[in-house]
């Protein structure tokens, strides 16, 4: 190890920033979230110096940086760009055995920055010795997706705890299993979903409770939007409750590829409807997810885009709010903008649509049911979901609403996975189009202006694989 990893406290101590440029900003940004006291030397500053000056009351000495300017400072920052300043700096506090950083030069500091995720007061930080920040930030950049947003109120809770904890039981051993049986929990996921009351809750049943008891927990049902089909669009949260699961509940508009995500050893049931088979009721689908909490389960509902877009999420969660089953919904990127974004379709542009409209396309007794009215007002795209079997009829009442035939219409199949493909007409054509062409669903039906820009904006072409 070239460099020994610690933490400074700097809370009220004197630190000396030796340059007015970006680069010395972005060093007192840093400082000042450690509650520093910042004095900063240098013949100008830069626009950024000049708003931290005035929104943080960081010291400026307009001039050059002199010998005394080390006076009484705990730690020294040269970040000029005159190498014999910033090499002087760092002389003259070696001298002094003041800690210094050159920035960029590792060969003149006595400290040197990590790459840090502050998630405070929990913070990691990385380095490679100056070998290569680069390598470093991207290592920080992996290590942000795998610390969710809310590790820094996990912590303050779990700090609020630590006195009674340490009440309760008087051997590190017997603490420590305590804090790894609530880790290992569902405890973090509720602070992470911003419930910190039931979190709260948890502690106390575990306290109060002996050791046996406290394994029977409550399970509790995740309702989660695995988006439109490429897994690389799962948030972060999904991810890691997919990865926490006992069950799991999906239909076929989850892809394989998600799935494969889901933790191993998680019990998956099927409850997905295709026309030929014989679905599972959604009543049903709300009592086996009653049924299986109760056991103690965390059960996974994975709905294909948003679970509360024409995905009935709200329905399968009725009861398990009647039932006092805990849960939490996790949105997912919906089809509409799956597909808009993968076939270039922006759904609003400044100059053809101010407004954009999400509709179900279902047939009731081979007539779609919706506003025409309002669906063919100008200025507005249409996103139609289950749009498929019905479409020649949706086009014509288009029109027959005052739509043009020239309409631009297109048709995303499959989208956003590698099987996506899009076709593009008219409301006049588009009916036509695909009856000849072989389509596989999931798809999309977007009625538009926008859908022009299909063709200078399309950028995702997989590669058909045949
Ligand atoms: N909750 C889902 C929609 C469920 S309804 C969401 O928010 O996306 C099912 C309809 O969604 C399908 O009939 C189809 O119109 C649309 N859909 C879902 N995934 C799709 C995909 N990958 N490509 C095209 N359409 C999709």
């Amino acid at each position: 190890m070239n460099f020994l990893p610690v933490f400074l406290r700097l809370k009220h101590q004197p630190c000396l920033v030796v340059g007015g440029g970006e680069v010395a900003a972005r060093k007192v940004g840093l400082l000042g979230r450690t509650g520093a006291v910042i004095r900063v030397v240098a013949p100008q500053l830069c626009p950024a110096l000049q708003r931290l000056q005035l929104e943080q009351g960081i010291e400026w000495r307009q001039g050059q940086f002199r010998t005394q300017d080390l006076d009484g400072v705990t730690l020294v920052i040269a970040a000029t760009n005159d190498a014999g300043i910033n090499r002087q700096v760092s002389e003259l506090a070696g001298a002094r055995q003041i800690p210094v950083n050159v920035v960029d030069q590792p060969a003149l500091c006595s400290f040197i920055f990590p790459s840090i995720i502050d998630r405070s007061p929990v913070v990691v930080a990385v380095s490679t010795g100056g070998a290569s920040p680069v390598l470093a930030r991207l290592l920080r950049a992996r290590l942000e997706t795998l610390i969710p947003a809310g590790y820094g109120r996990l912590a303050h809770l779990l700090d609020s705890f630590r006195e009674t904890v340490k009440q309760r039981f008087s051997s590190g051993r017997e603490r420590r299993h305590f804090w790894e049986r609530i880790l290992s929990g569902s405890l973090p996921e509720q602070v992470f979903a911003g419930r910190e009351d039931r979190a709260m809750t948890m502690i106390r049943e575990a306290l109060d409770a002996d050791e046996s008891e406290s394994e029977a927990a409550t399970g509790e049902v995740f309702l989660v939007g695995a988006g439109p089909g490429d897994p690389d669009l799962l948030t972060f949260r999904a991810l890691r409750l997919m990865q926490m699961a006992d069950v799991v509940l999906h239909d076929r508009l989850v892809s394989d590829e998600i799935m494969d995500l889901v933790r191993r050893d998680a019990e998956r049931i099927y409850v997905g409807k295709k026309r030929d088979l014989h679905s599972v009721r959604q009543q049903e689908i709300s009592q086996m997810m009653v049924d299986l909490a109760r056991q103690g389960k965390r059960v996974l509902r994975l709905k294909g885009g948003d679970p509360f877009i024409f995905g009935r999420g709200g329905e399968e969660i009725e009861l398990l709010a009647r039932e006092d089953i805990p849960f939490q919904v996790v949105p997912g990127v919906t089809a509409a903008a799956g597909c808009a974004s993968y076939a270039g379709i922006p759904l609003t542009h400044r100059d053809y649509a101010q407004s954009v409209m999400f509709v179900t396309g279902h047939l009731k007794d081979g007539e779609p049911n919706l506003n025409w009215e309002r669906l063919t007002a100008p200025g507005q795209t249409i996103v139609i979901y289950m749009g498929l079997l019905g479409l020649p009829i949706l086009c014509r009442r288009l029109i027959e609403h005052g739509l043009a035939d020239e309409m631009p219409a297109a048709i995303v199949e499959q989208g956003t996975t590698v099987r996506q493909r899009v076709l593009t007409g008219t409301l006049a054509t588009l009916p036509e189009m695909v009856s000849q062409a072989e389509i596989h669903a999931p798809t999309l039906v977007i009625v538009g202006n926008v859908v022009k820009l299909h063709d200078t904006l399309n950028w995702f072409k997989p590669q058909r694989l045949k």
